[in-house]
């Protein structure tokens, strides 16, 4: 199967660059391992910012301050500069192609304000607005006559002899085949690594790094992988998020005390942190939105309502909400310079998988699907235009794959998956010590010398979740080893990566 850009991933970044490569006039072609209108980036709830100043005064320059200084001196202040610049035209842009976001009494798109912001800055549709922005992008896609093949799974990114990348070797999940697909340029925009965590995590079970781990293997650079985010607000019992708009639109965090004891709209490094200090000193943690009123959590957080129902059996009209923090986002990923390129000729990355240098150690509420929106039209347009200059499809070299492997399967790692959760959360969480994190590695380092006694039990070809769901921990493994070892290189704390004095 040939084409000219192969995309991996259909989220908002994947949709967003095959929508920009299409319209450049190439061959498009976009693989995804569930179904695209399922990817992560439905989950999004609170907004996507832009400094349209509809409901209050604010500017793009107020913008690029407030992710500067979230992002603790580890951003490129030029790809800051450019991403909130364009964040008023991918907004209109969205809204353009039928993005539905909620307005104010004259008609202008409604705005709400996340921790970090100077200004209420995110754009929103209710609570739904990464469902919103994901189906209106699939629909546009398809209008275009994009290709999607779904339920393929990568397992590696191909290069020829030439060290150029050049397509994907795949599982396709419906039929159990190995396939390749070859293109002139591909783009990764398989999502980010939170999964790690596995039950500490708001995130979707794809986010498990899978295209990170395969850009590694083909010799891409990845940056920053210590600096993963901890949300304030997960559900306590399931890590189920509870979006920043709830303490946007004024909810408070209490102690079982009932006291206040933090900046609610603080950057989430800070909030996680004084939250971590409570729970150490034996307090349960609780969001309170009761005072909002039923009326105005209906319309502005009917999400949040049910979910917190759904998880927790509480209604928030009249109940606290019990949280923890957990993890939510990661801000390394696969090094790309301004362009999206990696260091791999011919591949691309955009996305939560990718690093483009504007999160720096702590992401600001709003700006991912900003990032998507901005970077992943920048990845599709300038891998377009790339294989436009690509004369010929290549000869993949030869790639080794895992699943040739011989597994004996007398080790079950379903086991070793929430282990390492639990080793992450609690030893590479959200405040680090060192001689933790050395042990973390060590542990890391026995499971992984076990992966040879694991594999899959079930034998059919058809849509074999273990043999995808041992596929998945591969990359959980090589992925933490990673986040572990960049955690490990950094001695002063920094935004998300907080590191203990030790006594
Ligand atoms: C609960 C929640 C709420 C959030 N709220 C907000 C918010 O309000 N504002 C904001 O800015 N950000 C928010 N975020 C963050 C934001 O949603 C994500 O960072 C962003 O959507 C990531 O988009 P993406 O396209 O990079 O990846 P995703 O949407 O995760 O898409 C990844 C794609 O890659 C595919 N894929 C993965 N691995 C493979 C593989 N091996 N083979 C083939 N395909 C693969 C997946 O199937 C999927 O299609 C939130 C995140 C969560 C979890």
């Amino acid at each position: 199967m040939k084409t000219d850009v192969l995309i991996i991933g259909a989220g908002g970044a994947g949709l967003m660059a095959a929508i920009a490569a299409k319209e450049e006039g190439v061959d498009v072609l976009v693989l995804t391992k569930e179904y695209p209108t399922r990817s992560q980036t439905c989950m999004a709830q609170g907004g996507m910012n832009a400094a349209l100043g509809n409901v209050a005064e604010d500017s793009v320059e107020d913008h690029i301050q407030n992710t500067l200084k979230s992002a603790h001196g580890e951003a490129d202040e030029e790809s800051i500069r450019f991403m909130c610049s364009e964040a008023i035209n991918a907004v209109e842009y969205l809204d353009s192609i039928g993005v539905c976001f909620s307005r104010t009494g004259d008609g202008k798109i409604a705005q709400r304000r996340l921790g970090g912001a100077s200004a209420p800055r995110a754009c929103y549709a209710q609570d739904y607005t990464g469902l919103k922005i994901l189906h209106t992008l699939y629909d546009r896609a398809n209008a275009l006559g994009i290709e999607f093949v779904n339920d393929t799974f990568l397992l590696e990114v191909l290069k020829d002899e030439d060290g150029n990348a050049c397509g994907a070797k795949v599982l396709d999940i419906r039929s159990g085949e190995l396939k390749t697909y070859i293109a002139k340029t591909v783009i990764l925009a398989t999502g980010g690594y939170s999964r790690i965590y596995d039950k500490y995590s708001t995130n979707s079970t794809a986010s498990s790094g899978d295209g990170i781990a395969a850009a590694l293997r083909a010799g891409a650079k990845l940056k920053d992988m210590e600096f993963v985010q901890f949300h304030p607000t997960g559900l306590k019992n399931s890590s189920i998020l509870i979006s920043e708009s709830a303490r946007g639109e004024g909810g408070y965090l209490l102690n079982s005390k009932g006291e206040r004891f933090t900046d609610e709209l603080a950057p989430r490094d800070q909030v996680s942190r004084a939250i971590d200090e409570q729970i150490k000193k034996g307090e349960d943690i609780f969001l309170d939105i009761r005072h909002l009123g039923e009326s105005f959590i209906d319309e502005g957080l009917p999400q949040e309502r049910k979910l917190a129902k759904l998880y927790e059996n509480v209604d928030p009209v009249h109940d606290l909400i019990p949280i923890k923090p957990v993890a939510h986002y990661t801000m390394g990923g696969i090094a790309v310079d301004n362009r999206s390129q990696t260091n791999v000729e011919r591949l691309y990355a955009c996305g939560e998988c990718a690093n483009h240098n504007v999160h720096g150690a702590n992401r600001l509420g709003g700006n991912s699907l900003l990032e998507i929106v901005v970077f992943g039209r920048e990845a599709g347009r300038n891998a377009a235009t790339k294989a436009k200059e690509v004369a010929s499809l290549s000869v993949p070299a030869h790639t080794e794959c895992f699943l040739e492997k011989e597994f004996s399967n007398t080790v079950d790692f379903y086991k070793y998956k929430e282990k390492i959760g639990n080793l992450l959360y609690n030893k590479v969480g959200i405040v680090r010590k060192k001689s933790e994190l050395k042990d973390a590695l060590e542990e890391l380092e026995m499971i992984k010398s076990l992966l040879p006694q694991m594999g899959w039990s079930d034998t059919s070809a058809v849509y074999n979740t273990n043999k995808q769901e041992f596929l998945e921990f591969r990359n959980i493994v090589e992925v933490s080893e990673v986040v572990i070892q960049s955690a490990l290189g950094r001695d002063e704390s920094c935004g998300a990566h907080y590191m203990e004095a030790q006594s």
